[in-house]
């Protein structure tokens, strides 16, 4: 799987736990810097598509991460009629 594009991310420059926050308010510190990242979609996709369940990725907190996981399965779900 290619990662390289993660070297691009505003991340970069940052400690990676940074992005592992054990509160709330890691978790803004960790949105605020993803904020205008110029991989920011590649990286919520990366993280959506091989479930990551910890840490902050592409903007995105666990929560936000499941709740899109969940949409995305209520949108392709058949409705029984
Ligand atoms: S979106 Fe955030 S976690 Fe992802 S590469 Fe960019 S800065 Fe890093």
């Amino acid at each position: 799987m290619d990662t390289s594009w993660m070297a691009g991310g505003n991340c970069a420059t940052h400690p990676p736990d940074t992005f592992f926050p054990s509160d709330g308010v890691g978790v803004e510190v960790a949105r605020r810097i993803c904020d205008g990242c110029p991989v920011g979609e590649r990286c919520l996709e990366y993280a959506l598509r091989n479930r990551i369940d910890h840490g902050v990725w592409g903007g995105t907190s666990e929560r936000q991460r499941r709740r899109i996981l969940k949409a995305r399965r209520d949108a392709t779900t058949p409705i029984a009629v």
